[in-house]
């Protein structure tokens, strides 16, 4: 079909992905809103949504990257993107708080610390995804894996 431009093309190969990254996401965030640890309720007002932590506008490359998302209920993601300013309120040990976009914020922030940056060189990353594809992981799964066997493997007798 040679009426398809490049855009086109692109476009339709990352729709499949795309949803198979919001339910890994979820898989990933053990089914539950990661500010107030809701499961999904079956409805489109109860339900778990996945959330770019940085956007796909400005960072394509990370749409289907699975360090990008967070799971969230859809009332924290909308409160998230500013579309309800209010609405629910959580208590934590310090009493009753207000859920506010910069407070969903910083929880996100908190999850995002835990999680480690790894420089490769050119062309690694697509050799390691290759591999821990080849072997039906995620590169992140794959990556703990190594490091658990490393350790386990050098720990002293
Ligand atoms: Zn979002
Ligand atoms: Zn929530």
């Amino acid at each position: 079909m040679s009426n398809i431009t490049p855009e086109l093309v692109i476009d339709e190969q990352t729709r499949l992905p795309l949803s198979k990254w919001r339910k890994e996401i979820k898989t990933l965030n053990h089914s539950k809103c990661l500010y107030c640890g809701a499961s999904d309720g079956g409805t489109y007002k109860t339900r778990l949504e996945s959330h770019h932590i940085f956007s796909r506008a400005l960072y394509p490359e990370l749409t289907n990257s699975l360090e990008n998302g967070v799971c969230l209920c859809h009332s924290c993601h909308r409160i998230l993107h500013g579309s309800s300013h209010c609405g629910m309120y959580l208590e934590d040990s310090s009493g009753i708080v207000a859920t506010t976009a910069s407070s969903i914020e910083c929880v996100i922030l908190q999850h995002v610390q835990t999680s480690i940056l790894i420089s490769l060189p050119p062309g690694e990353y697509a050799v390691l995804k290759a591999y821990a594809e080849s072997r039906g992981e995620s590169v992140n799964a794959f990556i703990n894996r190594a490091i658990d066997e490393t350790m386990e493997r050098e720990k002293t007798p």
